[in-house]
């Protein structure tokens, strides 16, 4: 409890003395007091006592407040609280990640496939790949053209929303998620039509093959933020992006292809795309600023097979 919050909770204690002193005194110089009289002094000890709750509860739950940015007050945020808070302690941020959890896939029934140079379990299901759990869509791994989860999954959205805001709460910055999901159809126009203006060779190296775009999994999506250069390399020197490299991980997000690390990912630096993981990969993989990919992580490679 702060000095300030004792000083102010000893004032209206004394107040509430004060006026029952002089109630009580009133009613032995005269016994008829005004009804109004009673009722405003009462109202006052109510006033008072209202003010000590909320001084009592101000001082309790400013450490936590700090540490809040969401409006949900479920039992998760609760239960991972402490975490969090000793989390957040490092980055002098003023807003917590919250509770940003892994996304469970439904994998049972899953076909084992093996384990990544690294170790980590590598299952298949319905023709998608998992890594360690985590769905796959890079070079290597791609997705069935029938996978269409039709949107940003849910708990990404809500995720991303948590980002924006602390943006705007914490730099000022407007920022949304302009390019999310897109179909395997949507993909594969995109993709002719940069073939078509840039040849295969130069078109792989910045966009996905139909079937093997990350956007295609509802995880990962694409950032822009007003009056700036959108989904292009003139984003990277931005002050946005270099915030979103800085936080994306406290909302369970990853810069998911690294600058000057293209021979793991198989794509250019792309500041703009980010992909959930939960946030504790994601602070993992963050690094404290010296990113590291899934690829690299994980030990998976990504490359086109033919
Ligand atoms: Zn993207």
């Amino acid at each position: 409890m702060k000095i300030v919050n004792i000083i102010g909770l000893a004032l209206w204690v004394f107040y509430t003395l004060v006026y029952f002193a002089i109630l009580s005194r009133t009613k032995r110089k005269k016994n008829k007091i005004s009804k109004y009289f009673k009722v405003s002094i009462l109202l006052i000890v109510i006033l008072a006592f209202v003010n000590i709750i909320v001084i009592l509860n101000e001082s309790d739950a400013k450490p936590e407040d700090v540490n809040k940015t969401t409006t949900s007050s479920s039992s998760e945020v609760k239960n991972e609280k402490t975490s969090e808070v000793t989390t957040m302690e490092k980055t002098t941020t003023k807003e917590s990640s919250g509770t940003f959890k892994k996304i469970n896939h439904d994998l049972s029934g899953a076909i084992d496939s093996g384990t990544t140079s690294k170790g980590y379990s590598i299952q298949e299901k319905d023709g998608i790949t998992y890594i360690d759990g985590y769905m796959i869509a890079n070079k290597t791994y791609g997705l069935p053209s029938t996978f269409n989860p039709g949107k940003l999954d849910a708990t990404v959205e809500k995720a991303a929303d948590k980002m924006y805001e602390a943006a705007k709460k914490e730099k000022g910055y407007n920022m949304w998620g302009q390019s999310q999901f897109r179909s395997y159809e949507t993909q594969k126009k995109l993709y002719n039509n940069y073939v078509a203006r840039d040849g295969k060779a130069a078109a792989d190296t910045y966009s996905a093959r139909p079937g093997f775009s990350e956007h295609q999994t509802g995880l990962a999506f694409d950032v822009c933020a007003k009056n700036k250069p959108c989904i292009t390399s003139d984003f990277n020197s931005t002050p946005e992006a270099k915030w979103l490299s800085d936080n994306a991980w406290r909302f369970g997000f990853i810069l998911r292809y690294v600058n000057g690390k293209t021979n793991e990912t198989g794509y250019k630096y792309e500041s703009w795309h980010f992909r959930y993981v939960g946030s504790e990969l994601a602070e993992k993989l963050y690094n404290n600023g010296d990113w590291i990919t899934m690829e690299s992580y994980f030990g998976f490679d990504s490359e086109y097979k033919d």
